[in-house]
């Protein structure tokens, strides 16, 4: 169905940053299909694990244990906050889970009648009915009516509005620490501070949406570690499988506990393939120095990206985190992206006037100059 407006391109192969099209044109891929290929395209480290398993078992339901979800779910409770791990197929399934969660435990646990869910502006949170709803973009919604009821929208880092934070009715907040698909802003420490705060004191749920930041995409493995707090529900899906589909709740103890047999469920989620990619991905990223040398990466990209700035009237200014990087022009950003393109540079749109770039952490300082020399040439010429 015509969901997507598709770039002219054909993508047949990948390794490390580089992605070939169909006529084995070579392009520098600083999308990470959207920051989820973020140890590059097919990692030999995920690719060996993977194959092992395929000779072994691909599917056999959650009705029975599965070795690698197990490991999995330890691994990433020992590299979290987390306790326990909930496993669906994508970024909006998890979501879609981790607010059901959020209401049993109100409902259930608490034995109250809480049941709205805050999130903010521009945030996007996935394109399920309820995700869409969680959503802070109208764009999203439109034509989907009625909407699920009992989710409220507040200003991003908007300390004023935190007044209106907590209702009576409220059971969780919801929200990304950088904005990724809503224009690349990074949450505001002082405000994330009072928000953590205001929940903690009215045993307000803080679920914390990691799906395009987690993974050490924003220089730490989660981005709440950044912040100095630990959320009570997370998800993360993207990064997490380098390209197979899982998705991930992660909760703590007392509230994962709201969940039990028939709570929830899922067919696929978690299955022995994706996990087994997962486990060799997250194990990769808390066992090497990748998340050293992506900070460095990042460094480099940001002081380069700045340096860009001094030279070009059209940027307005670069925001972000890590390797979750945002370019803010003046003029039409989808024309620069397309003349990137032309360059045979792959980066991504974050709104109208937001160039969104997404490296693999994996990446080098001769690609960020390839990347740099490319954008040089694309703003002299424009
Ligand atoms: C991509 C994304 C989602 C949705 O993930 P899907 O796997 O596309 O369903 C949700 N939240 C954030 C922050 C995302 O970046």
């Amino acid at each position: 169905m015509p969901t997507y407006n598709r770039f002219p391109v054909t993508l047949v192969k990948g390794s490390g940053s580089y992605v070939w099209d169909e006529l084995g044109n070579k392009f520098l891929d600083y999308t990470s299909g959207i920051a989820t290929c973020n140890l590059g395209h097919v990692p030999d480290i995920v690719k060996v694990e993977v194959e092992k398993q395929l000779q072994q078992l691909w599917h056999c339901s959650n009705l029975y244990h599965i070795p690698s979800q197990e490991q999995l779910a330890s691994a990433l409770t020992e590299a979290s906050f987390g306790d326990q791990v909930f496993f669906c197929n994508s970024g909006a399934e998890a979501n879609e889970a981790a607010l059901k969660l959020a209401r049993k435990y109100a409902q259930t646990v608490k034995g109250t009648d809480k049941f709205e869910i805050v999130t903010f502006q521009h945030s996007f949170h996935g394109r399920t009915l309820a995700t869409l709803t969680a959503t802070g973009q109208e764009k999203v919604k439109e034509g989907f009516s009625p909407l699920p009821a009992g989710f409220r929208h507040l200003p991003y880092n908007d300390m004023e509005s935190l007044d209106e934070l907590i209702q009576p009715e409220t059971c969780a907040v919801m929200l990304e620490l950088v904005q990724g698909e809503g224009g690349v802003n990074p949450a505001d420490p002082e405000w994330v501070n009072q928000l953590v705060k205001m929940c903690r004191e009215n045993d307000v749920l803080i679920i914390i949406d990691e799906i395009q930041t987690g993974m050490g995409r924003t220089g730490t493995l989660f981005a709440y570690e950044g912040y100095g707090f630990e959320p009570d529900i997370m998800t993360v899906a993207k990064g997490l499988g380098s390209g197979f589909p899982i998705g991930a709740v992660i909760a703590n103890e007392q509230v994962a506990k709201a969940f039990g047999p028939g709570s929830h469920g899922s067919t696929f989620g978690g299955n022995p393939i994706v996990t087994t990619a997962g486990l060799a991905t997250l194990t990769h990223i808390t066992n090497s120095s990748i998340l050293t040398e992506a900070k460095q990466a990042s460094a480099y990209l940001i002081e380069q990206l700045f340096a860009l700035k001094e030279q070009f009237d059209t940027i307005e200014t670069i925001r972000g985190k890590g390797l979750l990087q945002g370019m803010v022009v003046k003029e039409e950003a989808a024309t620069i992206v397309a003349k990137l393109r032309d360059q045979h540079i792959l980066v991504l749109l974050a709104g109208p006037s937001v160039i969104r770039i997404l490296p693999p952490l994996t990446t080098t300082k001769e690609e960020i100059d390839q990347f740099i020399t490319a954008l040089k040439s694309v703003f002299q010429t424009s």
